[in-house]
């Protein structure tokens, strides 16, 4: 019999709720292609609820007077609880998140370590953040004194993508929570199950009701009335630009802020003083990790002419060893694309690319030993010219684009040559060439001598349409703060602006 994934619903007020017009959406495992389960489908209506519920529960807490310290202190607590409980189930939540979404057991296994990593983080800058309360400014004149307050946002709004489900989800809610904000979490209806697990760990450890609501649903029925909604202060976005558009807009009618993390075309530049081997592997891990669905992807490959061909011989061989299998299976690097939709979606890339004049030079096609699931074989494609779709659109998928290159000039302006920028890689013994570029590059994050390394301690985010915002490390925080400049007057004579009326 098929895994099955817990039937779930809605997480409101820190209860189970059935959606108010009851409908489901089908969980399908993309490697088998067969109904697994359903998760249930918020709409408008269900989000006023977990709105209203949201924000009771965030101003109970100011109406008692409590404050922001008291606020996050017991959510360190639950905070540190969660981690531990997430690192108990370790194991059946990675299960959970590989039939879900299609990623390799091994990876889901290190991406819910990350999870518990990235809860324990924020607990500890929760509590340094206490320290840094009340900071007195310099002030020019001494009749005055001032201090700044870093206060919760408010009602929070998180809105995240399928290709890391709860990892995703946890980079907003961890600082959410921590910061003291309320928070709702829309994860995508392509994969959401161990976001729903989360909801049944906040249960476990206490939550107090309504902190955390968890609302799974379509876009446009669930995120959009999220987004747009007049008592939710801000959203904190992941996903793609066209939809990271539409939020902006909704919430431009309530001026409301969001933070965005968009979509990218990240390209990593090998120059030929390299060991072949070594760049070769992280080449192929820059773009084929997460079965190729991953935001910072380097998917533009950018080789020095003088060592491309032997370049690319190694990389071929690199690529065609990656072991393509149901992601359960023991060793598996790379398993299927999400869902059917996305798999027809790279295939019309592949096929666009070659109607254009571009070279297949691997892949492009489902592996021959699979005969269900939306396998993709790892692609490289060669003759690509820069007006091409292929090097201009982001694929989300295992598709890797080449050019060769002869200058570090030319080099930098085909790095550059894009609207994105969120991640990009530089590959080379020398030095303070990798620092130059990584000075002239346009985006958010530079790897040298590697690709994708991410930490919960170091800023995430792009540039240029990639968004703006950054998740992880302090900035994150600062996500779900609002700061708070208050100044006494100290001195004991009068203002004296104005004249003194006459006694009576
Ligand atoms: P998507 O934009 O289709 O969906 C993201 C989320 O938005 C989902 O929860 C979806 O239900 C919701 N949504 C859709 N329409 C909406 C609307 N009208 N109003 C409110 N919410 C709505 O993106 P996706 O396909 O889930 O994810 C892939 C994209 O995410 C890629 O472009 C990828 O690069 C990007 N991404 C970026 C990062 C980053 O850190 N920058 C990380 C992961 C993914």
């Amino acid at each position: 019999m098929a895994l099955q994934v817990p039937r779930r619903q809605l997480f409101i007020d820190g209860q189970w709720r059935e959606s108010l017009l009851k409908n489901r959406i089908p969980v399908i495992n993309p490697a088998t292609e067969q109904i697994i389960g359903d998760i249930p489908a918020a709409t408008s209506e269900d989000v006023e609820i977990a709105v209203c519920r949201c924000s009771e529960s965030f101003f109970k807490e100011q109406r008692q007077g409590l404050g922001f310290g008291f606020w996050r202190f017991p959510c360190q607590v639950f905070t540190r609880h969660r981690a531990a409980k997430i690192t108990e189930r370790k194991t059946e939540f990675a299960k959970l998140e590989t039939i879900d979404c299609g990623k390799p057991l091994d990876e889901a296994v290190w991406d819910m370590e990350d999870v518990a990593g990235c809860f324990e983080y924020y607990a500890d800058l929760a509590e340094g953040l206490d320290a840094k309360q009340k900071a007195p400014l310099s002030l020019p004149m001494e009749t005055f004194k001032s201090h700044v307050l870093k206060e919760p946002i408010g009602v929070v709004g998180l809105i995240t993508p399928w290709n890391y489900p709860l990892l995703m989800a946890v980079w907003k809610v961890a600082p959410a929570l921590a910061a003291g904000c309320a928070a709702i979490l829309k994860p995508s209806e392509l994969a959401s199950v161990t976001c729903l697990e989360l909801a049944e760990v906040c249960r476990e450890v206490g939550l107090p009701p309504g902190v955390l609501n968890i609302l799974t649903g379509l876009g446009h029925e669930a995120g959009a009335p999220l987004a747009s909604h007049p008592n939710v202060d801000k959203i904190a976005f992941t996903g793609s630009n066209a939809t990271g558009s539409k939020i902006m807009t909704a919430a431009a009618h309530v001026v409301k802020p969001v933070s965005l993390e968009l979509g990218g075309k990240s390209p990593i530049i090998v120059f030929e003083d390299v060991d072949l081997d070594k760049s070769a592997e992280w080449t192929a891990f820059g773009c084929f990790w997460t079965n190729g669905q991953i935001c910072s992807a380097t998917s533009r490959l950018i080789v020095h002419e003088n060592i491309a061909k032997q370049f690319l011989d190694r990389l071929v061989k690199w690529v065609k060893n990656i072991k393509i299998s149901d992601p359960l299976e023991e060793g598996c690097r790379l398993g299927p694309v999400v869902s059917a939709g996305q798999y027809e979606k790279i295939l019309k890339f592949i096929s666009t690319a070659k109607s254009e004049g571009a070279t297949i030079l691997t892949g492009g096609v489902r592996p021959k030993h699979l005969k269900k699931g939306y396998f993709v074989e790892p692609t490289i494609i060669t003759d690509v010219t820069t007006s091409m779709q292929i090097w201009r659109e982001e694929v989300f998928g295992p598709v890797l684009c080449v050019k060769t290159f002869r200058t570090e000039e030319e080099a930098l302006e085909l790095a550059n040559d894009t609207p994105y920028g969120l991640g990009s890689a530089v590959i080379s013994n020398d030095l303070e060439r990798c620092d130059r570029i990584s000075k002239a590059i346009q985006a958010g994050i530079v790897w040298i001598n590697c690709s994708q390394p991410c930490f919960c301690q170091a800023p995430w985010g792009g540039n240029k349409r990639s968004g703006f915002g950054r998740d992880l490390g302090e900035w994150g925080l600062d996500n779900y703060l609002t700061v708070k400049q208050v100044t006494r007057y100290v001195s004991d004579e009068p203002w004296g602006w104005y004249r003194p009326p006459s006694k009576l």
